[in-house]
């Protein structure tokens, strides 16, 4: 058990199966992109660690960049809309595989995708580590999905609890 803040939270998925199933998911990638030359786009901050676990287990040719999303209030029926922040590669003609820590309601993936679908890339695909399925608003296609989770709030491997509990190296959820 820890404490973070006002928060009590148990272990929830330990180091050694995070990192067992993020290496399949690194060889799913090696084999689907195998000569081609993806661009990952890393969503930060959270999926910084999972990025980096993931991206060096695999065997390819690839680039690496990083964005960060600010989102603004704004009455619009889709919620908070998110700018990208950041990204300065050319997108067009590219294979961009977006890697992020967790889809929850889906809105975020949902709009990113449909703004670098909008930069005309050869393909666009999602790596996340972890989904909430009961969560879910937006329809967004995972082709990389470590977990399916039940729909709490979880901590560590890069996901935060007020800016902390990032550098945990495996997962807690909420008690
Ligand atoms: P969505 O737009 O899918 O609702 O939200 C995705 C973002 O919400 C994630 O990138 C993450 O920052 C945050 N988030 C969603 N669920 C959790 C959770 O259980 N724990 C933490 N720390 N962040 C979460």
């Amino acid at each position: 058990m820890i404490t973070i803040l006002d928060k009590t939270f148990v272990p929830f998925i330990e180091r050694e199966k995070l990192e067992e199933r993020i290496s399949e998911l690194a060889s799913q990638i090696s084999a689907d992109y195998k000569d081609r030359c993806p661009l990952f786009i890393v969503v930060l901050n959270g999926a910084f660690l999972f990025a980096t676990e993931l991206i060096k287990r695999t065997q390819l040719q690839c680039e690496i960049t990083f964005v960060k999303l600010a989102s603004y209030s704004q009455t619009e029926s889709t919620g908070s809309v998110r700018q990208i922040i950041g990204l300065e590669e050319k997108i067009t003609g590219r294979d961009v595989i977006i890697v992020e820590d967790i889809v929850d309601t889906g809105l975020t993936m949902n709009q990113l995708v449909n703004q670098i679908t909008a930069l005309d890339p050869a393909s666009v695909e999602i790596a996340t580590l972890l989904h909430k399925p009961d969560a879910l608003q937006k329809p967004v296609n995972m082709r990389y999905m470590g977990f399916e989770i039940e729909n709490r709030f979880v901590v560590g491997y890069g996901l935060d609890y007020n800016g902390l509990g990032r550098n945990l190296n495996a997962l807690y959820i909420l008690s």
